[in-house]
C-alpha cells in the first residue's frame, strides 16, 4: 500500500479526500450526454438500480469506471424468495432483523434492514423469473451445520459458474443483468470514471461529469444513482474510517477500481457518511502472495501465532477469525494440521466458502499449494516448526496441550466446539501461513428508506441516490457472514429499489 499520512492534513481537520477539486470548466465538456436516470457503477447494485429504472420506464444510461461489469463470488444472501418458499425454509423477519442488529451493536439503521428483509425475497424473485427465462438453475445453500455459538441462516442463492471457467459464480448473473438491460435500452459505457456531481443552485443534483479518452463528458438527469462500490482501493480512506483493515495481507477487491469515487464526490456537495463504526468485509486464509483462499487452510484445525501460541478458538465466524489475526504479532498466523485432515475436515462439515470443494480445494490445488511454498509440509512436528520458524520448544508444548485437549473432546481452553477438534499426530504434518483479506468496504454515504443521500442535517439532496457498498447503515463493526451473502443481498435489493425510486423523479 502507498504511504498515507496519519491524520488530518487540513486546518479544519478535513481529510485530504474530503476536500473538492476544483469545478471542471464548462470549457473541457467535449460532450452532453442526456437520460431520466444516470447510474454510476456497473456491479451488482448498479445493473440492478439500471434495469429496474428502464423497466419502470426511464431512459438510462450506466457510466463504468473499469472495460466490464464487477462480479464477484456467488453467495447472495436474501430472505422470503419463492425458492427459499418452495424449498420450506422459512424465516422470521423480526428474528432475522434482530440479528443484524447485534451483529452491527445496534449502529446499523433498523429501518434499512427491515426494508431488506421485506424486499430482498421479491428482489431474488425478479432475478429468478430472469434465470427462470434463460434455463438458469439457482440453487440454495441449506445444508448448513448449526454450530453452538452462531445460528446460521440458508439465505444464499447460487447462479452456476459459467460453463467451462473459473470465472465466481456471480458471472453468470452480471451477464443476465447486462443483456436484460442491454435488451431494455439501457446503454452502457466503460472506461468512463464519473468524477463530480453536478448540483443544481436549488440543491438538486441533475448531472455528474465523467471522463473519458477523448475528453470529459457531461450527462445531465432528473436523477443519479451511485453504485460506486467501496473504497477498498483508497489507503487514506481506510485509515480514516477503518484502520484495521490496512493490516491485510491481501486486498481481494479485484481490479482495483473502488477508491470511494461515489462516497468522495457526495461528500463534496454536502453528503455525510455514517457516524457507525465501518464495516470491513474481512476473510480469514488470506495467503501472503496470491489471492486463492485455500479451503484446507481455512478449516477449524490449530491456529499458531508466530510465538508458537494458540491464542483464539479457531471455529468463529470468518471475519471473527481474521479480526484476531490482526491482533497477533505480524497480523498472520499459522494454521496446522496432519495426515487426517481429509476425513477432519469432511466431519467438520464447514459450509459457505470453507466447502472442501473445487475450485478452492481438490488435490491438485492442494499439489500446487505445497509445490508454491503456500503450504509446509514435513515427516515430524519438530521438523515443521522449524520451517515454520516458530519457537521450538512453545510449538511443541503448545500441540501437545491442543491434543490433550482433542483427546479430552473438551477445549477447556478457548471452547473450540468438540466435533470441530482433532488431535495432530499423524505424518505428514502441514502448516500453512495466512491472515486477513480484505473483501471489501461495505459502511458508506447515509440514506434513507428510499436510497436517497442524506446531507450533513439529515435532509434528502434532491435527485440523488445510492446502493450497494457505496451506501451505509447497513452494516457496522462487522460483517455478519451467519447470513450468508448479505452484502450481495442488500446490493441487489437496494440497488433494484434505488432504481424504481428513482425512476419516479420529476
Ligand atoms: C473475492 C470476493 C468474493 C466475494 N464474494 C461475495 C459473496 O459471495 N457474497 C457476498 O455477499 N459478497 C461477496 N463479496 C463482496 C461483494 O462482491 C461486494 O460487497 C458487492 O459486489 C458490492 O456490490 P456494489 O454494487 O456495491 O459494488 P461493486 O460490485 O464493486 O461495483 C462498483 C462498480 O463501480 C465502479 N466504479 C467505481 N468508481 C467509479 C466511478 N468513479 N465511475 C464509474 N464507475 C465507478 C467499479 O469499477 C465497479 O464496477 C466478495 C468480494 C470479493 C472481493
Amino acid at each position: 500500500m502507498t504511504a498515507i499520512r496519519a491524520e488530518p492534513a487540513s486546518a479544519e481537520g478535513k481529510w485530504p479526500f474530503e476536500t473538492p477539486p476544483p469545478p471542471i470548466p464548462q470549457a473541457d465538456i467535449k460532450k452532453t450526454l442526456v437520460a431520466d436516470i444516470i447510474v454510476v457503477g456497473a456491479g451488482l447494485s448498479g445493473m440492478c438500480a439500471a434495469l429496474s429504472a428502464v423497466q419502470a420506464g426511464a431512459t438510462v444510461i450506466v457510466i463504468e469506471k473499469g472495460p466490464r461489469c464487477t462480479f464477484h463470488g456467488g453467495w447472495n444472501g436474501v430472505v422470503g424468495s419463492r425458492l427459499q418458499k418452495k424449498l420450506g425454509l422459512e424465516f422470521d423477519k423480526a428474528e432475522v432483523v434482530a440479528e443484524l442488529m447485534r451483529w452491527s451493536a445496534y449502529q446499523a439503521d433498523q429501518r434499512l434492514l427491515r426494508l431488506w428483509a421485506d424486499e430482498s425475497g421479491p428482489a431474488m424473485d425478479w432475478l429468478l423469473d430472469m434465470a427462470d427465462g434463460a434455463g438458469i438453475p439457482v440453487e440454495i445453500e441449506a445444508d448448513l451445520k448449526q454450530d453452538d455459538f452462531y445460528k446460521h441462516y440458508p439465505t444464499s442463492h447460487l447462479f452456476p459458474r459459467p460453463q467451462g471457467t473459473m470465472a465466481p459464480r456471480n458471472a453468470t448473473l452480471l451477464h443476465l443483468l447486462e443483456s436484460h438491460a442491454r435488451a431494455a435500452g439501457v446503454t452502457i459505457h466503460f472506461e468512463t470514471p464519473a468524477v463530480q456531481l453536478l448540483k443544481e443552485e436549488r440543491g438538486r443534483v441533475a448531472g455528474v461529469i465523467a471522463r473519458t479518452a477523448d475528453g470529459y463528458v457531461q450527462l445531465d438527469a432528473r436523477a443519479i444513482v451511485l453504485c460506486t462500490g467501496g473504497y477498498e482501493h483508497d489507503p487514506e480512506m481506510l485509515k480514516r474510517y477503518v484502520p484495521r483493515a490496512l493490516n491485510v495481507t491481501v486486498n481481494s477487491y479485484l481490479p482495483p477500481l473502488t477508491t470511494g469515487d461515489g462516497h468522495k464526490m457526495a461528500l463534496w456537495i454536502g453528503a455525510v457518511m455514517d457516524d457507525a463504526g465501518h464495516c470491513p468485509l474481512l476473510f480469514d486464509g488470506g495467503m501472503p502472495g496470491t489471492i486463492i483462499p485455500l479451503a484446507l487452510a481455512r478449516q477449524p484445525f490449530l491456529n499458531v501465532n508466530l510465538a508458537g501460541e494458540r491464542y483464539m478458538n479457531e471455529d468463529a465466524p470468518y471475519g471473527y477469525i481474521a479480526n484476531a489475526d490482526l491482533l497477533q504479532p505480524g497480523h498472520v498466523k499459522w494454521t496446522v494440521w496432519d495426515g487426517k485432515a481429509e476425513a477432519d475436515a469432511a466431519r467438520f462439515h464447514s459450509t459457505y466458502c470453507k466447502r472442501m470443494v473445487p475450485p478452492l480445494h481438490s488435490p491438485e490445488i492442494v499439489r500446487w499449494a505445497i509445490e508454491k511454498g503456500y503450504v509446509l509440509q514435513a515427516d515430524t512436528l519438530e521438523e515443521l516448526g522449524q520451517k515454520m520458524v516458530l519457537p521450538e520448544e512453545t510449538f511443541l508444548a503448545t500441540v501437545r496441550r491442543y491434543n490433550e485437549l482433542a483427546r479430552l473432546g473438551q477445549d477447556l481452553d478457548f471452547g473450540k466446539p468438540s466435533s470441530r477438534l482433532s488431535t495432530i499426530e499423524l505424518p505428514p504434518f502441514f502448516a500453512a501461513k495466512t491472515g486477513a483479506a480484505l473483501l471489501g468496504t461495505l459502511t458508506g454515504l447515509k440514506v434513507n428508506t428510499r436510497l436517497q443521500v442524506l446531507d450533513t442535517a439529515g435532509a434528502v439532496i434532491p435527485g440523488l441516490y445510492a446502493a450497494g457498498n457505496a451506501s451505509g447503515g447497513f452494516f457496522a463493526n462487522d460483517y455478519p457472514i451467519t447470513m450468508a451473502g448479505i452484502s450481495h443481498g442488500r446490493a441487489l435489493t437496494f440497488g433494484r429499489l434505488a432504481g424504481l425510486n428513482a425512476a419516479t423523479e420529476r
